[in-house]
């Protein structure tokens, strides 16, 4: 058992921001443990630019952005381990995980939990009908096309007008694939606008508001979907139905923070699925904090990296 000052877990936007930050405010030892092979988090798999824009005053590709932290964490003492997937954090700090070499557990004055989000699924928002293959997240459509090459359909319907499901739009049309429509049951664009502008608008994609999907219809590849129009309460309008041809349903219907661990450890959690902090980001365990979007999701993952730099402070500090 190894002892650090401070233990950061997960090596996305948050998390490298948080050990450098850590280690500037007078963390001598700083040690940072990522279940990926490499740093970056969710940036990795981000190849469109618009990153930076906050911090840098440049609009950078997600690897790049990712790789200007890398670059600051380089430049410290603090260490990283790679292809290290944390299982178990303790009260008393103690942060169990699983690496190449086998189980290692090590102790910590502070942690610092950057664990990211998941994405919402479709058994988490009910969607009736056939279970064929096709339907895919968002996030899991922009891996396999940006990092595995691969082309998974031709005709796109996209639920959800969240920011990931809008550039993955533009993606996907780039790709040669027909984007049909992103229905979005809400009133309301819920990503940001100008994602709207420059991966719909741009390529006359449809945004169809106030619009769900109530059928999936398929036996072993998805054929088509049923769409509604909903009311303002988000309940079906009976008649309004009609179907759309497609061979695959991309899901863009929200973020939740990953938290897992700190469930686990008795970690008390918000509505939202972060924990809860204090106005020093210490969750209700002592020594424990939270950065990123494992407390809550940002809009910008310039946005999280700027949390991350606090909350090094405040681990620091402690
Ligand atoms: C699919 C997707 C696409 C996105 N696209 C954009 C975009 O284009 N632009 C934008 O600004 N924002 C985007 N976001 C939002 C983005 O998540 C944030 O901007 C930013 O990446 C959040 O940084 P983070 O460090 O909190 O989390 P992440 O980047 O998700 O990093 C979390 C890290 O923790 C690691 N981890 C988790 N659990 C463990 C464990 N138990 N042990 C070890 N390591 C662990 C993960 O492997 C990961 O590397 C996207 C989010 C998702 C999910």
């Amino acid at each position: 058992m190894a002892d650090y000052d401070v233990i950061v877990i997960g090596a996305g936007p948050a998390g490298l921001a948080a050990a450098v930050s850590a280690y500037e405010n007078g963390a001598k030892r700083v040690l940072v443990l990522e279940r990926n092979s490499h740093p970056g988090g969710i940036l990795k798999q981000c190849i469109h630019d618009g990153f930076g824009l906050v911090n840098f005053m440049v609009s950078l590709t997600g690897p790049e952005y990712a790789m200007r932290y890398t670059e600051m964490l380089r430049n410290t003492k603090v260490e990283i381990m790679l292809n290290t997937m944390v299982t178990r954090i303790t009260p008393e700090r103690e942060v169990s995980c699983v690496t190449r070499d086998g189980v290692k557990i090590f102790k910590a004055k502070a942690i610092i939990l950057s664990t990211g989000c998941r994405e919402r699924t479709r058994g988490m928002i009910e969607l009736p009908g056939t279970r064929p293959a096709g339907i895919l997240t968002a996030g899991v459509a922009q891996k396999l096309i940006n990092i595995q090459n691969i082309r998974f359909g031709n005709k796109v319907v996209i639920l959800g007008s969240g920011d990931v499901g809008l550039i993955m739009a533009r993606r996907m049309t780039l790709e040669g694939m027909e984007v049909t429509c992103v229905l979005e049951k809400l009133p309301q664009l819920t990503g940001l606008l100008r994602n709207k502008n420059q991966c719909l608008d741009d390529y006359d994609i449809p945004l169809r508001l106030c619009q769900t999907v109530v059928d999936i219809q398929g036996t072993d590849r998805l054929e088509r979907i049923v769409a509604a129009n909903v009311d303002e309460n988000g309940c079906v309008i009976s008649g309004s139905e009609y179907a759309i041809d497609c061979d695959t349903l991309v899901l863009s219907v929200g973020l939740i923070p990953e938290n897992e661990l700190a469930k686990a450890c008795g970690i008390k959690l918000a509505d939202n699925g972060g924990p809860i902090v204090n106005d020093r980001f210490e969750t209700s365990v002592e020594g424990i904090f939270s950065a990123g979007n494992s407390l809550h999701v940002h809009d910008l993952a310039d946005y999280a990296s700027q949390e991350g730099t606090t909350v090094g402070r405040f681990a620091a500090e402690s």
